[in-house]
């Protein structure tokens, strides 16, 4: 009985990307900006007027990844201003660090901002617990996809947990609503110290589209610091998968 299922095993082959670090996404994927000054700011303030989120400003020639949509419309109207590029290495240890200026050519990790028992007790295994605080499921679809056969990040013993009791920390997606903003509280203090906190999602890092909605309850972050922002409208598995792994010192950013 199992010769034909290892039979099919074999004519499987190997499906998990064999090194995450080397993976390249396609040229349509719209992942850090680059900006570029110009003297004529007329098609910057045009980005400027039609940008969803507030995420980009003509002068200072700013875009704050932790707002924007990812919807390239910016990059449409203002070419000159801003091109998107495919390099999904975008996380950041600091909200701050998710602004980027004209000239910037890397959204920088600073370990120096890591707290150290992040990486002295997480560094080879880490559970977390997700909580979707008014997610619309397509973040908490592409965490799902971490664990895939393909990018199985499993290998590097980081994981879900459905118990925040068995997790190391807690990761929200979504804007944070009101409806969830209790349970988002009781479940992060549920978690043992030491505990790590990731906002997950330009919904989660802003409230993104629903930034000003009555709705929200963002109080959460008055009183918690995360550790790591990761921007993104889904964020893609591989935004994830490389802000967790610099967090923890798997990698560095260069
Ligand atoms: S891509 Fe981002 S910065 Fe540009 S218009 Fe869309 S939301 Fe705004």
């Amino acid at each position: 009985m199992i010769l034909p299922k290892i039979r099919v095993l074999r004519s499987h082959g190997r499906q998990a990307i064999e090194d995450l670090d080397a993976v390249l996404l396609t040229e349509e994927f719209r992942g850090r900006p680059e900006l570029t000054f110009t003297e004529d700011t007329t098609e910057a303030e045009h980005a400027q007027a039609i940008c969803p989120t507030g995420a980009f400003t003509a002068d200072p020639l700013t875009l704050d990844l932790g707002r924007c949509l990812f919807c390239g419309a910016c990059a449409r109207v203002a070419p000159r201003n801003v091109r998107f590029t495919n390099d999904y290495r975008i996380g950041s240890p600091t909200r701050e660090g998710l602004v980027l200026h004209a000239g910037d050519t890397r959204v920088a990790f600073d370990p120096e901002q890591v707290r150290p028992e992040i990486r002295r007790c997480f560094g080879r295994a880490l559970q977390l617990r997700e909580v979707s605080a008014g997610g619309d499921a397509s973040v908490e679809m592409e965490l799902n996809a971490t664990g895939n056969v393909n990018f199985d990040l499993g290998r590097f013993g980081i994981g879900f947990t459905a118990s925040p009791r068995h997790a190391d920390g807690v990761v929200v997606s979504g804007p944070i609503t009101a409806n969830m903003a209790e349970a988002l509280e009781i479940c992060y203090d549920a978690v043992a110290e030491p505990k790590i906190l990731v906002m997950c999602g330009t919904e989660a890092c802003s409230g993104g589209l629903f930034a000003e909605s009555r709705a929200l309850d963002r109080s959460f972050l008055d009183s918690h610091r995360p550790d790591l922002w990761l921007p993104g409208a889904p964020t893609h598995p591989m935004i994830y998968i490389d802000g967790l792994r610099t967090l923890l010192g798997h990698k560095k950013r260069i």
